[in-house]
């Protein structure tokens, strides 16, 4: 799960990517990565993307993928944050590729400070939403914020799990860093919402506060807390591997994507998480949905962390 979907709008789909600075040489490269040219953001991108993700997804070990929309930035007033953001996924486009492509499997995003964020919330469960993604420090979304409460109460009766990216983030640009901390996850787990911490509360950038010693505590204390461990093969993500192999956080990660984001080998190998052989092995594999795959068996993931999921998300019968 944690597959990101992007698209530039074209053949209506409402989605639309706004890349600025140093970000687009980094928005090249991505693309290279995941074997499309450098120039198809400016094409047919939506469509070219799409058929690219079914065709990793089903030359790979994974039997479904949990594919992102992508909300807007509202201010505290629930007011769209114009110029804010770099791309936007609505959740209509998200759930109606999951109708089409049993391959994917939907999750829809939506700001509980939106005026119809609740009416929001029943058309995506009407809709078929197995899970609701949102990067508070990006969305500009202090979960523990309690004009909230009704959402999370909804989402927990719908047993609709909240995927929420906590630590660092260099890729989506930041509007409130200190909402990048899992205690802002409290009040959703009071709540009774199903809560993964995407990648832990680990650091992206070397300078990033480490909040995965914050998330360990919570496992503690909340059943309802699970981390995923996406995006942990780029330079400085994957420094808590080791804990999260073994008892009791073991038990509680979830294998993640994060699609399009880099995966490279080379950091699991320096650190010592994976051997030559394996290292070699998984940089040959260009699908990179399935060297992420191997790369995590290699470091030791048990093979419940790939299946895990499916426990967890809502209405995935209907869905898959
Ligand atoms: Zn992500």
């Amino acid at each position: 799960m944690h597959v990101h979907l992007v698209g530039n709008g074209t053949g209506g789909t409402g989605c639309w990517v706004r890349i600025k600075g140093w970000h687009r040489p980094m928005a090249a490269f991505m693309l290279r990565h995941i074997g499309l040219p450098a120039g198809a953001l400016s094409g047919d991108f939506d469509r070219l993307y799409v058929e690219r993700l079914l065709e990793l997804v089903r030359d790979s070990s994974l039997g479904a993928i949990v594919l992102l929309a992508h909300d807007n930035v509202y201010d505290e007033h629930g007011r769209i944050m114009e110029g804010v953001g770099s791309f936007y996924v609505p959740n209509d486009y998200v759930l109606s590729l999951a109708k089409k492509h049993p391959e994917f499997w939907p999750a829809v995003s939506i700001h509980p400070g939106r005026a119809d964020a609740l009416e929001e919330l029943d058309r995506c469960l009407a809709g078929g939403a197995v899970m609701m993604k949102c990067l508070p420090n990006c969305h500009n979304i202090d979960c523990n914020d309690r004009r909230y409460i009704p959402f999370w109460e909804r989402m927990a009766e719908a047993k609709l799990p909240l995927l929420a990216h906590t630590g660092g983030e260099h890729t989506v640009p930041v509007v409130r860093k200190e909402l990048s901390d899992p205690r802002i996850l409290e009040l959703p787990l009071q709540c009774g919402v199903t809560v993964i911490a995407a990648h832990c509360g680990t650091k992206s950038g070397a300078s990033d506060p480490d909040y995965f010693p914050v998330f360990m505590e919570m496992l503690g204390r909340h059943h309802n807390l699970y981390g995923d461990n996406s995006a942990f093969n780029v330079p400085v993500r994957g420094g808590h591997v080791a804990e999260c192999l073994l008892e009791p956080v073991g038990s509680r990660i979830l294998h993640g994507s994060d699609f399009p984001v880099p995966v490279l080998g080379h950091w699991a190998w320096l650190r010592g998480s994976i051997d030559w052989a394996s290292f070699r092995c998984a940089q040959r594999t260009r699908n990179i949905l399935e060297r992420d795959y191997q790369l995590k068996r290699a470091m030791g993931f048990a093979p419940e962390t790939f299946t895990r999921i499916r426990g967890l998300l809502r209405n995935v019968s209907q869905a898959a």
